[in-house]
Parts: structure tokens; sequence; C-alpha cells
């Protein structure tokens, strides 16, 4: 789970970690206001989306002006003409995609006089299970850049849970950074809090680009983007209350919301199955038979009736899917329950899509008949390779 700028810095404060001072704004009024709390006289109005690359991105609409996601304003008056032209419009940025993402928020925050931009991250190292730092003296906007053209830039410093985080972590980074004199000792100091941070909110990423020193010396997080485990979300209801389901796919909101693992996918085969290893090897064979998937959808072990029927409803939300393909193995799950959620929601939505059931294990044989009894055009397959042949001839053959 991703939260907004505004929201990693309010984490960002409660863990005493520098940043600037700011307020998040829904309204032209709100945006005015904060800077009533700020001090001057420079304030930064940046638009909140789950997008970074704000500073170079493009409004659609020409009437939210040239100047990008992330404006200095001299004064609240500026402030409150930026966040007219913001609020509401869209921000297409290089991580959006071309249809770009739409302004709800804006943050509004101290302007600071930079002296150099650096770069510094935080994520779940998969290959040793750690957690890595990884820092270059190359920061600002365009890191993968830095990373394609001059990998040498940047550094990777890991550390060991056994240990934990010590000062020779933050100075090896200060030092890659540049950092020198009182700085050092600063970023020792800040580096163990954003671990700390990292840890206590089980984060699997944190970006801080750009970390900057100011003109007076100070090191601040200028910016920040956080990534939040799924998994271990139970524990955090702070974070939780944090997530924006605006900026999510709604397809995906949905499915959440009856436990189904749902991914969205490019093409025109959609799936329902259970066990998210079945759900690949369904999509491996679906490609082998030269068509594509159009979602990954996983029921899970014990699906009910309606959770078939919100499985159903959300694929045929996809305007894209020509056909779907059941494949279901009943271990703790009955056929004939699945057999019920297929038969009651292809009745009620009036599936018009060819339709192909594979069903196998614990009362197949009752499942079998009520879909053959049901009278809708199911097609029955026999076992995994039968049932990818018979839902892409059928979509080939409708068109
Ligand atoms: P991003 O483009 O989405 O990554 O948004 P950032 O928050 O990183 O801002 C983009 C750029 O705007 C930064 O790299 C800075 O160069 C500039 N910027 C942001 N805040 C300030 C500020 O307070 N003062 C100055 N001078 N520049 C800022
Ligand atoms: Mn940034």
């Amino acid at each position: 789970m991703n939260i907004h700028e505004h929201q990693a810095k309010e984490l960002l404060h409660q863990f005493g970690i520098p940043t600037p001072k700011g307020f998040a704004a829904f309204s032209v009024r709100e945006a005015g206001e904060a800077t009533q709390q700020l001090s001057g006289p420079i304030y930064v109005v940046k638009a909140q989306i789950h997008a970074g690359g704000r500073g170079k991105g493009k409004f659609k609409e020409a009437s939210a002006g040239e100047k990008g996601g992330v404006r200095l304003a001299k004064s609240r008056a500026e402030v409150q003409t930026f966040a007219e032209q913001m609020l509401g419009a869209t921000l297409v940025t290089v991580q959006t995609g071309p249809d770009g993402k739409a302004v709800n928020r804006l943050y509004v925050t101290e302007g600071v006089e930079i002296e150099r931009e650096l770069y510094l991250s935080a994520l779940i190292d998969r290959t040793t299970s750690r957690v890595a730092f990884v820092a270059s003296a190359e920061g600002g906007m365009d890191i993968e850049k830095v990373a394609h053209e001059t990998p040498e830039k940047i550094i990777s410093v890991t550390i060991d849970p056994a240990s934990g985080y010590m000062p020779f972590h933050g100075r090896r980074i200060a030092f890659a950074l540049g950092l020198k004199g009182k700085q050092v000792g600063q970023c020792v100091k800040l580096v163990g809090d954003l671990y700390n941070l990292v840890l206590a909110k089980d984060m699997s990423m944190l970006e801080i680009n750009p970390l900057i020193t100011t003109k007076d010396g100070q090191l601040s997080c200028l910016d920040a983007k956080m990534s939040f485990d799924s998994n271990a979300l139970y524990r955090h209801p702070d974070i939780v209350e944090m997530r924006d389901l605006s900026e999510e796919d709604p397809a995906e909101v949905e499915a959440s919301k009856y436990d189904l693992s749902y991914v969205k996918l490019d093409g025109t085969i959609g799936c329902m199955v259970n066990g998210a290893g079945l759900a690949m090897a369904t999509m491996d064979i679906i490609k082998l038979y030269g068509a594509e998937p159009a979602n990954f959808l996983d029921v899970g072990g014990g699906a009910t009736k309606e959770k078939v029927q919100a499985a159903f409803k959300i694929i045929l939300s996809d305007p894209a899917v020509k056909g779907i393909l059941v494949n279901i193995f009943g271990g703790i799950m009955r056929c004939d329950i699945i057999a019920e959620g297929v038969v009651a929601a292809a009745r009620e939505m009036g599936i018009t899509v060819p339709l192909v059931v594979r069903l196998e294990g614990t009362n197949v044989e009752l499942g079998k008949k009520i879909m053959a009894e049901s009278g809708l055009k199911i097609v029955p397959a026999d076992d995994l390779d039968d049932a990818a042949r018979k839902i892409t001839a059928a979509v080939k053959e409708a068109g």
C-alpha cells in the first residue's frame, strides 16, 4: 500500500526526522490558510498523487498552466492561484502513464533554499532479506537516468538485523553523499531514524528524493515516498487510515472487499481460479494457446457462492474480456458450491461471452450436473489443457 507525500512527511515529523513544515489542502481556501501557519516568504504548492516525477509533469488542461505539479509561490495569493489551477486537473508524469492522475489534494509547505540535492532510499532487499539503503550524491529528479548511465554513482549499504543500525552504516552513506563536518553526524542520526521508521511501520520501500542540504547547512527530506507491506497492515491501523482508495484501481478495490486477489492485465480472457499457483499455471497455458489473460484472480481456498459471484462481476466489469475460463480445484472448496456460484452469477449477469469451466476434486460429478442442468451455455472441460484449448477457440470463433 502507498500513501501520499503529506502523510509520509507526517510520519517523518513523528520520528523527529527533519522535513519542511507543511499542511494538506483539499480546497483553494485551505491552501491559502496553510500559508498563515508557515513562515514565508517562499511557499511550495505540491500536487498529491501516488506517483513521482510531479515537478517535471504536465497537466492535461491548458488552464492548469505549464509549470508542473510542484510550484514555488511568493505569496499567499500566488499559492491560491496555483491551488485553483491544480485542484481537479489531471497531472501526467513519467510514472502515471499517459492517462495521468486527477489531483484532489495539495500539500503546501515552507519553501527551502537548496544547496545540494541528494538521493536516499531504503528497501527490503529480497536477495539478502535485509533492509538496504541506496544513496547517491546525484539526487533530484532523474535517479533512473543515473542508475542507467552511471551506476557507479549509486552505493548500497545493507543492515545486518543481528547488529541493527550502526553509526558506521550512516558514515558510509554520509561520505558517499559528499557530506562534511557537522553534516556527517546529522546524517548518521537521520539514517538511523529512517531505519527505525522503516522497521516500526513495516515498510517495503522508503524514498527520499531529494534529500537536501540547505543554504544554512542543514539536512532535510524535501520529498518522501513510502510503501507498506500489505501483509503487515493488520498491525498498523494508523497506516490503513491513510489509504486513499481514489488512487487505486476500482476493480482491485472491489476485489479486496471480498478478499479476492485480483490484478488487472491487458488480455481478453478473464480467469477465475483458486490458488495463486494454479492461477499462474492457468495464465501460462492461455498464453501457450496464443491468447492473453485479462486478469489474475485467486478466489482463495474457502470461497463461498457470494465470493464467486463477486469475482464474476469484477471480471465482467472489464470491457476487454471476451471469454471467461473458470479453473477450480475443489479440495477444501466443494465443486458443487462453485457450480452453484457460477450458475447464479451467469444467470444474474446474463453472461454473453463464452464461458468454459474446468472443475476437479470433491463433489465434481455433482458440480458438473448442476451446470449441465442449468440450461446455460457453460462449456465443461476435463483438464487444464482441454479448458485452455476450448476457451481460446471459442473467443477466436466469436471474433
Ligand atoms: P517530484 O518531482 O514528484 O519528485 O517532486 P519533489 O518533491 O521531489 O520536487 C521536485 C523538485 O522541486 C525538487 O527536486 C526541487 O528541485 C524542487 N523543490 C521542491 N521543493 C522546493 C523548495 O522548497 N525550494 C526549492 N528551491 N525547490 C524545491
Ligand atoms: Mn522527488
